[in-house]
């Protein structure tokens, strides 16, 4: 329950402290972009082609973030959770 509160406090903490963007930029989409690439794609897995629930995916940056990939919607799309795993693991 506390965990994105706290995570985001530590971040604008470490900004004031350091003045580094970085620590502002998120790295999580939220639950609302989430739907809307869910809805665009019709729960339909980027990798695998099958349907899945929103509650058995997860947002995947298409440019990934270590390579500059904004959070933004137009770079998300949603994975079935396998996929992404295995995706994350390559
Ligand atoms: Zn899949």
């Amino acid at each position: 329950m506390l965990d994105d509160d706290v995570t985001n406090k530590k971040g604008i903490y470490s900004y004031v402290l350091t003045h580094r963007e970085k620590y502002l930029h998120i790295r999580k989409f939220t639950d609302s972009q989430k739907r809307k690439a869910f809805e665009n794609q019709k729960g339909i897995c980027k990798k695998c082609a099958q349907q899945f629930e929103l509650s058995e995916m997860e947002a995947d940056h298409i440019t990934p973030w270590s390579k500059g990939g904004k959070t933004s919607n137009e770079n998300c799309q949603m994975l079935c959770k396998y996929c992404n795993r295995l995706k994350s693991n390559l």
